[in-house]
């Protein structure tokens, strides 16, 4: 059975200003799908509000997966119902190494009604197929003995997350600028990663960015550029080109109440850059 995730309407606030006014998508199993839109879109906003992040309000609209409201679960629930979110600023972990926390992450994904201290999965079968993911990954098995994030180059932070992806083979997965900070072998390794992971388990991906290099490797099906709050085109890889060649013009062109709501969003975003930053922490 193919899954859907539905966004619907979906109202979002951060610290008390409106970002998402009205934002609809819907991701099938197996689609790959694009967001794009300038920096300060709201592009993290909308992926921090479908993973449940506590600073972001959502004011209106609905999160469904299957036609069950993803919007009132526990983050670990929205995990265990097959949703995975690379964040763009994946938050280090000292303490707790690579393999410790998948080991974990990957018994609760795949036993949903395991209480806090039962069994976790055991560790032979476990380490079998880490090891065999980060071979596929072209990982040194080092890797899995370290702290999680823990002074991991931009690099290892993404490869990281693939392996995450991997080890839980999400239903659907929403990858935030994936490719920041990357060269560009790295950039072709990990999407390559995503491709053949996505591809075998039928994973419903949504990449996010705002730089057209990372889909030359990650081909999207479906293109969606966030502008003033709310999705304002959507369509196929003809949208990437068009995007790269022309820029946000004819965008904004198109629509002049969203650029207004934009030009505010963009304003707003300097401001916070000059302040220190817009990081948000789980
Ligand atoms: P994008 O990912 O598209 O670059 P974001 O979703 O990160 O955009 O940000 C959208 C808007 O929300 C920006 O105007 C930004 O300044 C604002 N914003 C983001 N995080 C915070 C925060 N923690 N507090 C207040 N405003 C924020
Ligand atoms: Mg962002």
């Amino acid at each position: 059975m193919t899954k859907e995730l539905r966004i619907e309407n979906l109202r979002v606030a951060i610290g008390g200003k409106e970002i998402l006014r009205g934002v609809n998508l819907t991701i099938r199993q197996g689609e790959i799908h694009a967001l794009m839109g300038p920096n300060g879109s709201g592009k993290s906003t909308l992926s921090y509000a479908i993973m449940g992040h506590p600073n972001y309000e959502v004011l209106d609209g609905s999160v469904t997966l299957d036609g069950r409201d993803i919007l009132t679960m526990e983050p670990d629930e929205r995990a265990k119902q097959g949703l995975f979110l690379a964040f763009q600023y994946p938050t280090a972990i000292p303490g707790v190494t690579v393999a410790n926390f998948l080991r974990h992450a990957v018994t609760n994904v795949r036993n949903p009604e395991r209480k806090e201290g039962e069994d976790l999965i055991p560790m032979r079968d476990f380490r079998k197929e880490l090891r065999q993911q980060m071979d596929e990954l072209g990982m040194d098995h080092d890797f899995a003995r370290r702290y999680l994030n823990e002074g991991f180059s931009g690099g290892e932070k993404k490869r990281a997350e693939i392996l995450q992806l991997a080890m839980l083979r999400p239903a659907f997965a929403i990858l935030d600028e994936t490719d920041s900070g990357l060269d560009i072998d790295a950039v072709r390794i990990v999407s390559e990663g995503v491709n053949r992971i996505a591809a075998k388990n039928s994973t419903g991906v949504l990449v996010i960015t705002h730089y057209e290099r990372i889909l030359t490797y990650i081909k999207p099906q479906f293109v969606h550029i966030l502008f003033g709050g709310q999705i304002v085109e959507n369509g196929g890889p003809e949208l990437v080109k068009q995007l790269e060649k022309e820029g946000y013009d004819w965008v904004r062109e198109r629509y002049p109440e969203a650029a207004q709501t934009e030009e505010a969003l963009q304003l707003a975003a300097k401001q916070q850059q000059v302040q220190g930053g817009v990081q948000p922490v789980f």
